[in-house]
């Protein structure tokens, strides 16, 4: 058993909507690991297994790449020479690094100032064909439906239902790692198709069916043979700023730090509201600044840094620890989305001055040691 690792599609294949022949576009996506946390859950004075699901790891640093492997894959076999996508940022940086792999063109569109600095980078270095709009990303959305109509290509956003597939062995992964599926599976909710795509793959393992992935048209493999009948609850965070599903309908002008969960009017709405009632969960929202120190807090103390939106999963599971919601004794699992290294410019200006300079004397450099032991 020294089969080389190459991506979620061959690793679970039977339950993937491929055949023999497909031509698997991969970039070694997915097995990404699974961290408990040592010195945060303490803090929170209560007895909890507080794990971090780290997707930042994924080739492209965000757990889109799960979803991209997928849609990319299916688009090939369809014969498409062109994919589409409105963006955030980290599903540009997919679809343009996994059109690279397969030899078809991206386009992607992001809105004008509001992604964050790594993510422009990657979709302009892997080549694709970026297009700045001056709107946000729900008006990007809106404009890559209508444009399909007009042109010959395949939309990569998660309305195409090959990414929710792709995204669902995430939870397939922790299964298996876990050997039963967590009491509570906290995720940051933008467009919801991931934390659709969560439900979709644990039910699917554990045998049932879900009114969240009827839409998938037989791709779906629920029926097939259960894991573990077990699943957990789903709760899904949003930033205060941008929390529709804490409104109870779509925001207009959604603003927040986190710019990867910008998104007023999400895709994924009524299979998000199914999510919850078939799972038990609720969708909370938390503050830009709760969201940042979340963020620190990852980072400081346990050495693990993601992106502002992604510490939303953390940020919240946090306070629901705290306040007993999510009761003393219960294993959790929290998304980290996307890596830290994706949004540097959010990272430094969260540090302040938090530097020092000094002259290139010994004394110096021995002087700023000793004046900094912790
Ligand atoms: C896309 C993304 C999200 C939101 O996922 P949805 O499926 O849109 O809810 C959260 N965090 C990061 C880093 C993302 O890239």
């Amino acid at each position: 058993m020294n089969k080389r690792y190459t991506g979620l599609i061959e690793h679970y294949r039977d339950r993937m909507p491929v055949t023999d022949g497909t031509r698997v576009i991969s970039l070694g996506e997915g097995n990404t690991p699974l961290v408990k946390l040592e010195n945060i859950p303490g803090e929170t004075g209560k007895s909890v297994d507080l794990y971090v699901k780290y997707e930042g790891l994924n080739p492209t640093g965000s757990f889109k790449d799960r979803g991209m492997t997928m849609a990319v894959t299916r688009a090939v076999a369809e014969g498409s020479r062109a994919i589409i996508c409105a963006s955030t940022g980290n599903t540009s940086a997919a679809a343009a690094a996994y059109a690279a792999r397969a030899g078809i063109t991206a386009f992607v569109l992001i809105p004008e100032g509001k992604i964050a600095l790594g993510k422009l980078a990657q979709a302009m270095i892997h080549g694709a064909v970026v297009i700045q709009i001056r709107g946000n990303f729900d008006a990007g959305m809106a404009l890559v439906k209508e444009v399909a109509d007009h042109a010959p290509v395949t939309i990569v956003n998660s309305i195409n239902p090959y990414r929710l597939q792709g995204q669902k062995t995430a939870a397939f992964e922790i299964v298996d790692e876990l050997g039963a599926a967590p009491d509570f599976h906290c995720l940051p909710v933008g467009n919801a198709g991931n934390i659709t795509a969560h439900w979709i793959g644990y039910s699917e393992y554990a045998g049932q069916g879900t009114q969240a992935c009827a839409f998938c048209e037989g791709s779906c493999k629920f029926g097939g043979k259960a894991v573990n009948g077990k699943r957990p609850t789903m709760v899904g965070y949003q930033a205060s700023g941008s929390a529709p599903f804490m409104r109870g309908g779509m925001v207009d002008h959604p603003e927040t730090v986190a710019t990867a969960i910008r998104i007023g009017h999400p895709q994924s709405w009524d299979r998000a509201w199914t999510v919850q009632k078939e799972s038990g969960g609720w969708f909370d929202e938390c503050s830009d600044e709760e969201i940042l120190a979340a963020q620190k807090l990852l980072t400081s103390r346990e050495g693990i840094f993601c992106e502002p939106a992604s510490a939303t999963s953390v940020a919240g599971a946090l306070r629901d620890i705290r306040a007993g919601r999510i009761p003393e004794g219960s294993s959790v699992v929290c998304t980290l989305t996307g890596h830290g290294l994706k949004d540097p410019d959010t990272a430094i200006r969260q540090c302040g001055d938090d530097m020092l300079t000094v002259d290139a004397e010994l004394s110096a450099v021995k002087d700023a040691i000793l004046n900094n032991m912790a």
